[in-house]
């Protein structure tokens, strides 16, 4: 079994990173490519857009996936400088079936450590979802401020998305309520190193498709890292159903 933590779905805004609005992923295409790698399950969610806009495209993306709520399971994007966005998340969560929160400070353009990104957090807790957090490309990425987090809301679950930042593995390592997302590992040494440092319960294989080198690299990734099966499985699929469960 594979699932995928970490993919976007649907047409988003251009920005300065990514030509990602002009390359939109349809449910059934991504199904499509899902099924060419025997991928079971995926965590979505939408692709960028500006923060006024996120509502529309996490309820658009509610109703996208609706048909296959057994194989795709939806993170939230939301932007805590919304004034209302912890009723977004309610809302979300419990009418529209979000089973995660979604920050991205970089594109966002704040820190992690701001006090309305706080009530945010608090509210994801409270609906105990996990919260994912887009860490690399600069300060505001780093992954210190996701176990800052970590370390203040010790009931909270976090997800460290991507293997950039240099800090990732330590920051997981230091803090029992963080997993670590492995798109963007240059090499499956660095899978290696990662189970090694910091175990196979705290990894979570993921894509950012369709950015990123793609599906079947990323997983070929975990395959070819140095690791025992049920390492792999863990990494594979285990860790993230338990996370949403
Ligand atoms: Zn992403």
């Amino acid at each position: 079994m594979i699932f995928d933590a970490h993919i976007h779905v649907g047409k988003g805004d251009p920005f300065h990173y990514s030509d990602s609005g002009d390359s939109p992923v349809s449910v059934g295409d991504l199904l499509t490519e899902m099924d060419k790698n025997n991928v079971d399950n995926a965590i979505v969610m939408p692709n960028f857009h500006l923060p006024h806009r996120l509502w529309n495209s996490n309820v658009e993306l509610a109703k996208s996936i609706k048909n296959n709520t057994n194989r795709l399971f939806g993170f939230a994007w939301l932007d805590p400088r919304i004034e209302n966005c912890c009723n977004q998340i309610d809302s979300l969560v419990k009418k529209f079936g979000f089973r995660g929160l979604k920050l991205h400070p970089v594109l966002g353009g704040y820190y992690l450590t701001n006090k309305t990104v706080l009530r945010l957090i608090e509210k994801a807790i409270s609906l105990k979802i996990p919260i994912m957090i887009h860490t690399g490309w600069g300060l505001l990425g780093s992954a210190t401020y996701v176990g800052k987090l970590a370390e203040n809301f010790p009931e909270g679950q976090f997800i460290i998305a991507h293997m950039i930042d240099p800090e990732c593995m330590n920051v997981t390592k230091r803090n029992k309520n963080i997993f670590l997302e492995t798109s963007y590992a240059q090499h499956p040494r660095r899978i290696t190193q990662a189970v090694n440092t910091i175990g196979s319960d705290k990894l979570l294989y993921g894509s950012d498709y369709p950015l990123g080198g793609g599906i079947e690299f990323e997983i070929s990734k975990i395959n070819l890292a140095k690791i025992t099966d049920e390492d792999k499985r863990k990494i594979l699929s285990e860790n993230i159903t338990r996370l949403i469960e």
